[in-house]
């Protein structure tokens, strides 16, 4: 039996709403994300768009300290890349009417150029947006320039696919030393970035590198049943956070991810 609730806020909307709400009594936000089947067509993909307009409205309902995330193959990518944009341009909307934001998840290695070109021009109209970016993935660091150069928020992770040594980082200490490359960039741009990581040695070098530059408006961010000291300790020191928490039925592919991170760990 996989520990499904120990990565996962539960099946519905609610369940997320109430973990998020005792999270916000510690002074910790939460990222929400939805597991949602892959559409088999464009109306499925604007219904689980949709499931995401309604995520917003109870958010705001509920005045929960939540954003959300999302993967841009729940909401048609696969199908016809217009309809997907199409799609994350009416839940950024939806987002910007009440007043909060959507960080587009990255997927494979495949789809990233993709995923940046949709999320680029999406944000020319909606810039309440953020996109996760992979330490680990091999040209990265272009992507990091020119997004950094246009002020869009980056949460910047490792990578978490299990992906050919073609066109990934396979040394944990390159994927470190990328990210802290990639962070020290980050680091000396005005708008706001996410760092998602439970690496401890990496929180520490940005701790230390913001106090260089100055920066106060970073965040830090950590997935939902890892390392759960984490967010709290981060809180009382001060520093603003997010615990990303998906909520659904189909948590089977994101637990066993999880899983097989913790047991390849150095
Ligand atoms: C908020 C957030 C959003 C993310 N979004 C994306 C995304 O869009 N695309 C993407 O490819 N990846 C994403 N990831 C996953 C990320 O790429 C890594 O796979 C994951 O965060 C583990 O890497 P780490 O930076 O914590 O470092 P690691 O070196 O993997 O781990 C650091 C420490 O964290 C602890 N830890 C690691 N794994 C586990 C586990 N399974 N359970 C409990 N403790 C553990 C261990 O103590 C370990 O020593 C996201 C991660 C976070 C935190």
């Amino acid at each position: 039996m996989l520990p499904y609730k120990q990565f996962v806020a539960g099946k519905t909307a609610k369940d997320a709403i109430r973990i998020t709400k005792a999270f916000n009594k510690k002074r910790i936000g939460t990222t929400i994300d939805i597991f949602l089947n892959e559409p088999k067509n464009t109306r499925t993909a604007l219904s689980n768009a949709k499931q995401y307009t309604d995520l917003l409205s109870l958010i705001a309902k509920t005045k929960a300290n939540a954003t959300i995330a999302l993967k841009l193959s729940q909401i048609g990518f696969f199908l016809d890349k217009h309809v997907c944009q199409q799609n994350l341009a009416m839940i950024a909307a939806c987002a910007a009417e009440k007043k909060n934001s959507v960080t587009v998840d990255m997927e494979e290695h495949e789809y990233e150029k993709d995923t940046v070109r949709i999320f680029e021009e999406t944000r020319k109209e909606f810039p309440n947006m953020m996109i996760a970016l992979q330490a680990y993935l091999k040209g990265v660091n272009t992507d990091v320039k020119r997004l950094a150069k246009s002020n869009a928020s980056i949460r910047l992770v490792k990578g978490t696919y299990n992906e050919p040594s073609s066109v990934v980082l396979k040394d944990h200490d390159k994927i470190d030393a990328n990210f802290i490359k990639i962070a020290k960039v980050l680091l000396r741009t005005k708008q706001v970035h996410a760092f998602a990581t439970h690496d401890e040695y990496l929180l520490d070098f940005i701790k230390k590198e913001a106090k260089k530059t100055g920066k106060k408006n970073i965040e830090f961010q950590t997935l939902y049943g890892f390392k759960p000291h984490l967010p709290q300790m981060l809180a009382k020191q001060g520093y603003y956070l997010r615990v990303y928490m998906p909520y659904g039925a189909n948590w089977h592919g994101y637990v066993k991810r999880r899983l097989s991170e913790l047991s390849s760990q150095r």
